[in-house]
């Protein structure tokens, strides 16, 4: 018979795959090699490794996010304060001077031309980021560049989960400093590092957050290539915010040829709708959408003029939250490597307008509803807003129903292939207007 193992001591993917947030935290930090992730990313155990030591546990942050505790770890006595954006000392709009990395981001190319100037001025001996595995490009992997070439190749936002912090293993076994570019999750899993395990903790010399709305199932692209009836194999890769900015989700064919799978842009198009879609259950209940524990945040800017047209076309926003982070960023606007405006004192560049109620409003009722109903949601140290409007609550209802019921492949799929086909352009052409309405008004 096989010993039993205390699963009480273990991360809670491998207890709870519904809070699961699929950092990788627990793969990479297991000192035995003993959690191995499956096909989802979710963790498995094998079980003759596992010494029972607990790490996995205490640096897992799926079921519990402390603030106060993340806090404390990240800005010492200084607390986090809880609007959308979270505490930062310098707030900056700008773009990468560089032509190629540019035009290669999602935004203004602002992380990886921040990445490119610590490991050209031999700040750092290597970034940690990801890319969509060559071998398999419907998913998306992590990697250590150490090259501009390397660098480069990592860039755009990659929407479908990423056990990102799974790198941790490789790091282990490295000497040197390195910068970790990636989502608030996979943040809060690293800053719990902090105490756990020194060793690797002393080896990130700066942490980058991405704002995240959410990221969507590892099944999203398969079924995205099927809309067009293109199957995974034929492709080399896939680009979720391809060409002119904001971009738009396409696959490179082998010969490469580029097959869109929507009409119109990553911000009017289909994109739109797949967070409520294709988001898991433990992302649609997290509050952190501009990465409060980084060192420094970025995100895109959605400001727009009285006629609803952007303000700072392939720009990215900037949030330098410690002392690392105000190094990281100066030093890289000093040096040529960017270009910026300090925008720390002006309220418009609070743009996130919808993921400000969504992370502050929609999420807190939802993760309070599903409490009461008997479901597993993550613990949070905050609360929740109590004078939330009918219209606010109608709108949770309404997503955490579609996510529902969009769980079955059968409901899924005939919803995906409308809003990627050309019956979806009225729903276009329409969001369009509205915007423009809302910008006049
Ligand atoms: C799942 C997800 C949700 C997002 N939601 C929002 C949002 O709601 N609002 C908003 O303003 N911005 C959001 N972003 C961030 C935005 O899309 C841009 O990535 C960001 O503005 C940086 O652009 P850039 O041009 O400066 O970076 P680039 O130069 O393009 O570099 C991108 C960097 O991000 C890293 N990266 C990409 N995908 C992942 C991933 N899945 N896990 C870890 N690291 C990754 C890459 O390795 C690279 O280092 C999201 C990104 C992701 C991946």
């Amino acid at each position: 018979m096989g010993r039993t193992i205390d699963y009480s001591l273990l991360s809670i993917g491998l207890k709870n795959r519904s809070l699961c947030t699929r950092c990788g935290t627990c793969t990479g930090i297991c000192p035995e090699g003993a959690i191995y992730l499956d096909d989802d990313f979710y963790p498995a155990i094998a079980e003759e490794k596992c010494t029972e030591c607990g790490i996995c546990r205490e640096t897992c942050p799926g079921a519990k996010v402390n603030y106060q505790q993340l806090a404390s770890i990240t800005f010492g006595n200084q607390p986090d304060d809880d609007s959308f954006d979270g505490y930062s000392k310098l707030s900056y709009v700008g773009y990468t001077r560089d032509e190629k990395i540019k035009n290669g981001g999602a935004g203004g190319g602002i992380i990886t031309g921040l990445l490119w100037d610590l490991l050209k001025h031999g700040e750092v001996d290597g970034c940690l980021v990801t890319r969509m595995n060559p071998d398999k490009p419907w998913l998306g992997q992590s990697f250590i560049a150490r090259t501009y070439e390397d660098l480069t190749s990592s860039q755009g936002s990659k929407y479908s989960i990423l056990p990102h912090n799974s790198i941790l293993a490789e790091l282990r076994n490295l000497d040197g400093r390195f910068a970790f570019a990636g989502l608030p999750c996979q943040i809060h899993g690293l800053r719990l590092l902090a105490d756990k395990a020194p060793e690797l903790k002393n080896k990130i010399y700066g942490i980058i957050g991405l704002f995240c709305g959410g990221a969507l199932e590892t099944y999203v692209v398969p079924e995205l290539l099927k809309t067009k009836k293109v199957s995974p194999e034929e492709i080399s890769d896939f680009q979720f915010r391809g060409g002119d900015w904001p971009g738009k989700m396409r696959a490179v064919r082998k010969n490469s040829e580029i097959v869109d799978m929507h009409y119109s842009d990553y911000k009017d198009g289909a994109y739109n709708y797949f967070t409520f879609i294709y988001s898991p259950m433990r992302c649609l209940t997290c509050i952190d959408g501009s990465a409060h524990f980084a060192d420094l945040s970025v995100g895109d800017v959605w400001t727009r003029d009285q006629q609803g047209n952007y303000r700072f076309k392939a720009h990215s926003r900037m949030l330098a939250r410690t002392d690392r982070g105000v190094d990281i960023l100066m030093n890289a606007i000093n040096r040529g490597t960017i270009a910026a405006e300090d925008v720390t004192s002006d309220p418009h560049y609070k743009t996130h307008r919808a993921q400000t109620k969504r992370k502050g409003i929609n999420v807190p009722l939802r993760i309070q509803r599903l409490k009461k109903k008997g479901f597993s949601v993550p613990v949070y140290d905050r609360k929740v807003p109590d004078d939330a409007t009918l219209k606010e609550r109608l709108s949770e209802r309404m997503v955490t129903a579609v996510h529902f019921i969009t769980r079955h492949y059968y409901l899924r799929f005939p919803l995906t292939k409308f809003l990627t086909s050309r019956y979806s352009i009225p729903l276009i052409i329409i969001r369009r207007w509205l915007k423009r309405r809302k910008y006049r008004q």
